[in-house]
């Protein structure tokens, strides 16, 4: 296999572009491949290789790189026809429509361009809302680029974690690790009448894929009712993803007041929303106080790619068949680490998989969950699988990063380049991919 046209254009792009890429999580060491096409599954770089695409572009591509017929064919006359007005359409009253028959928090949407938008609004929302500043994050959780959710360290201490970003800003986050249910509490007995909102991800995507401990959501949901707080679930990643049309907040049975999506809701087009009650979701401009705009807001060919592609969802097997497929790579995982490297942890839900590499493990594996952590607290990993940001971070990411990420391409399988983003499986995948995927675990760990 060998990358000399990627390479090049490396080069190129490390003129024009800062660092070579366009968003960080591409620059892969030392220099990432460029894709020349996608194909079904696949990915085809500039150099020809051929790769299992596990990526689909960080979760947007719920089909892979070849959606069904009318999907393109929506895309195609949107396009034409437009491609865009800055007046209303029909297709954007549809989808919120179609957001508002599914997703148990949603009664309203306003669609913007991107899951950092979603969350920006969304906050802006939330503290417009309530009138007060502080905002709940988890530690490790992710919510885009931008200003209130980029900060770290402990309480009392918190920072923002980018340059560029008053240090006064990060005063109004606190960060709290995820599923640990007396830190958020002890935060909410101190702060409990300045926070506006707990922002999180149902399921931590960008920390592996981490899902909660029995009844954490549910205490979250507890805390801001009783301190009259909004509970934000940020479902850029798992909506659509998770708990097929009705999202994550549906599996789980806990139901937000706002929610955020990107993702799949644009089917490949760049795309954010914000979902909720009308009597929040009316606190935004024009009909509340809240300012919310975009030129490209409810652009009609993502409105048109997002809807048919949830349509199309719901009319044929579609989450059933890469659920199907996540167990069956989730289970030969479980079977492959026990025999190799017993201490990794596979985790992952619905389409969603990633190998940890947790450094500590039980001796005895009898009874682990067998396709994926689900935080059973009589699961003899219990005490050692990843509850948070902190614990997948103390995982062998360079060796995942470094030394596996690499092999696994050789072997023509594209996962996310380390430890921190969650892999997805799209409709495009057979049970022969996820096999022949799982024998290029077996033959790379
Ligand atoms: C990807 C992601 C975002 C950011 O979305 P962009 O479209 O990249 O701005 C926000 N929150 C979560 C949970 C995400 O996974």
């Amino acid at each position: 296999m060998h990358h000399d046209e990627s390479r090049d254009l490396y080069d190129r792009a490390l003129s024009v572009i800062p660092g070579g890429v366009n968003s960080t999580v591409r620059a892969i060491d030392p220099y990432p491949f460029f894709v020349q096409r996608g194909d079904g599954a696949h990915v085809v770089d500039a150099d020809g290789n051929r790769y299992l695409d596990f990526v689909n572009a960080y979760g947007p591509l719920l089909y892979g790189h070849d959606p069904p017929e009318q999907v393109q064919s929506a895309i195609q006359s949107y396009s034409a026809e437009g491609p865009m007005y800055g007046a209303p359409t029909e297709i954007e009253v549809e989808l919120a429509e179609f957001l508002a028959r599914h997703v148990p928090s949603v009664e309203m949407t306003r669609f913007v361009n991107s899951g950092t938008e979603a969350t920006v609004s969304a906050v802006r929302l939330a503290r417009g809302y309530t009138g007060r500043d502080k905002i709940v994050v988890m530690r490790g959780g992710y919510h885009g680029a931008q200003e209130t959710t980029l900060v770290e360290g402990e309480a009392g201490h918190v920072h923002p974690s980018s340059a560029g970003i008053p240090a006064e800003f990060a005063q109004h986050t606190i960060p709290v690790s995820f599923n640990d249910p007396e830190e958020i509490t002890h935060v909410f007995e101190r702060h409990g009448d300045d926070i506006a909102a707990v922002l999180t991800e149902p399921v931590l995507g960008n920390t592996a894929t981490i899902l909660p401990v029995d009844g954490y959501l549910e205490t979250l949901r507890e805390l801001c009712d009783d301190h009259g707080a909004l509970l934000v679930f940020d479902e850029v990643m798992t909506g659509f993803r998770v708990g097929g049309l009705q999202c994550a907040q549906g599996k789980f049975g806990v139901t937000p007041d706002v929610t955020t999506f990107a993702k799949i809701v644009g089917g490949g087009f760049p795309v954010g929303a914000i979902g909720g009650k009308a009597e929040i979701m009316e606190q935004f401009t024009p009909s509340g106080e809240v300012f919310q705009a975009g030129t490209f807001n409810g652009h009609p060919v993502a409105m048109a790619a997002g809807l048919e592609y949830l349509t199309y969802a719901a009319e044929h097997d579609v989450y059933e068949h890469v659920n199907r497929l996540g167990e069956r790579l989730r289970s030969g995982l479980t079977d492959i680490l026990a025999e190799k490297e017993p201490t990794y942890t596979v985790v992952g839900t619905d389409s969603m998989f990633k190998v940890v590499f947790s450094r500590r493990g039980p001796d005895d594996l009898t009874d682990q969950c067998d396709s994926g952590c689900r935080q059973r607290a009589d699961c003899p990993r219990f005490d050692h699988c990843p509850k948070n940001g902190a614990d997948v971070q103390a995982a062998e990411t360079n060796r995942y990063e470094r030394v596996f990420w690499h092999e696994m391409k050789d072997e023509g399988v594209f996962l996310t380049p380390n430890q921190f983003e969650s892999c997805f499986i799209s409709y495009a995948h057979t049970e022969a991919d996820i096999d022949r995927t799982l024998e290029a675990y077996d033959a790379v760990l």
